[in-house]
């Protein structure tokens, strides 16, 4: 196929790019140390946030110990919010195949990251309760780091000197063109709100619902268009460590992801989190529920001193240099130097999240399960989530993933093929 070749010859454009990656690769890498701190202002008391730096991957075995820091920011009340706190980590976690090595492990995450949050989704509103969430959720395993999100609580990654890269997109309808666009398509309408006189005031917002954001965990009462499939990015740092910043819009939309950065370099990661908050409130004052984690990851103090200064210069100007989002090849080897990329997809499309894949779905009981929610399915049950699809005419129909009949609904409900679930008061 001509997307295999045009791979193929990207690859060779970049030899010095592999030469140097494999190096990378066969350097010593011991476990970096990772400290965090954060902080917080509330006005509205609808920010929660999660640390867990105890998550084992083989539970008992402490060397496939893994951390996760998480920020949720809900609007509308705050049940979402909590929910979505308790139960998004173990979703996403029962999505993952038993058995794996660290890498398998690594590269199934994506997958796993959206079947947790459309299973999160789907549970919350079957509650019935009208409240949102946005859900910021990153995974540091070792010296890579995998995050996931829906709306606007940033990711930022800083690799020291002047390297400030951002590790989320903002669904936000104002700014993000191709989600208004994806919105307006499923049979969203997207405006301001008008004030008595037909002045329109304030950012676009979906309707029926009024939501600024484009993807959420929640928002029964908005169109399911809105939906809860996270774009989700994952990169190997290398021994020079770096430092992660997730904050709530409270932070942005005071401070820009360079100056957030900025205002914290030098501090150590719990004098960091909370200078951040100070410097958003000294711009803006407490507008909004303002959270901020900072996540250093470091070398440990007995392994060698990080990359040369001079190589780093060297290759800045490689990083973080594929910006599409096209390419859905995970372990896709695109820019190295201080952060290796090795995958990056934020599709609002369930069936392209899940990919193709006849041997996943299949239980040892011999059944299959749902791609989404994990439980088994009858033989005559399952549904491909390719079939009647777009993508049925290049795929085979009865090839895996699954889904059940209720995620199956839901993804239907998600691309504007059924009317939502709105219920009109
Ligand atoms: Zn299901």
């Amino acid at each position: 196929m001509a997307s295999g070749d045009g791979r193929r010859n990207r690859q060779d454009l970049v030899p010095l790019a592999a030469l140097i990656s494999r190096e990378m690769r066969s350097e010593k890498m011991e476990k970096p140390t990772v400290r965090y701190g954060h902080a917080a202002q509330s006005r509205k008391g609808e920010d929660y946030f999660l640390i867990k730096t105890d998550c084992q991957r083989v539970p008992g075995n402490s060397s496939s110990t893994f951390s996760v820091f998480a920020i949720f920011d809900g609007h509308n009340g705050k049940a979402a919010a909590i929910y979505t706190r308790e139960n998004l980590l173990n979703h996403v976690m029962s999505a993952v195949p038993h058995g794996l090595g660290r890498d398998e492990w690594l590269q199934a995450l994506p997958r796993a990251l959206v079947a947790g949050f459309v299973k999160t989704d789907k549970e919350f509103q079957s509650r019935g309760e009208t409240s949102g969430t946005t859900a910021t959720f990153v995974i540091v395993d070792s010296w890579t780091v995998t995050v996931a999100s829906v709306g606007d609580s940033r990711c930022i990654l800083d690799t020291q000197g002047d390297s400030v890269s951002t590790l989320t997109v903002d669904h936000r309808l104002e700014e993000n063109v191709e989600e208004r666009e994806r919105v307006t398509a499923s049979g969203g309408e997207v405006g301001r709100l008008s004030i008595v006189g037909g002045a329109e005031i304030g950012p676009l917002r979906c309707w029926p619902g009024g939501l600024c954001l484009s993807r959420s965990i929640g928002d029964t009462d908005v169109g399911e268009f809105i939906v809860p499939i996270p774009y989700v990015k994952q990169v190997k740092l290398s021994n020079a460590g770096g430092r992660l910043i997730i904050a709530s819009d409270g932070i942005w939309d005071a401070l820009s992801s360079e100056a957030a950065a900025k205002s914290c370099r030098g501090l150590p990661a719990d004098l960091a989190a909370r200078q951040v908050v100070k410097e958003a409130l000294r711009t803006r004052g407490l507008k909004d529920d303002t959270t901020c984690i900072v996540v250093d990851i470091i070398a440990p103090d007995n392994s060698e001193k990080p990359s040369p200064v001079k190589k780093q210069n060297v290759l800045k100007s490689l990083l973080f240099r594929r910006k599409s989002s096209s390419n859905k090849l995970s372990k896709k080897l695109s820019a190295v130097g201080i952060v290796e990329e090795l995958f990056e997809e934020g599709s609002a499309m369930l069936a392209e999240r899940l990919g193709n894949d006849d041997a996943t779905g299949q239980s040892t009981s011999g059944l299959f399960t749902c791609a989404v929610c994990q439980v088994d399915l009858a033989p005559s049950e399952g549904i491909s989530v390719h079939a009647g699809s777009i993508f049925s005419t290049s795929t085979k129909p009865w090839q895996g993933p699954f889904l059940c009949a209720g995620c199956r609904d839901k993804k239907d409900a998600m691309e504007g093929k059924r009317p939502s679930g709105v219920k009109v008061a």
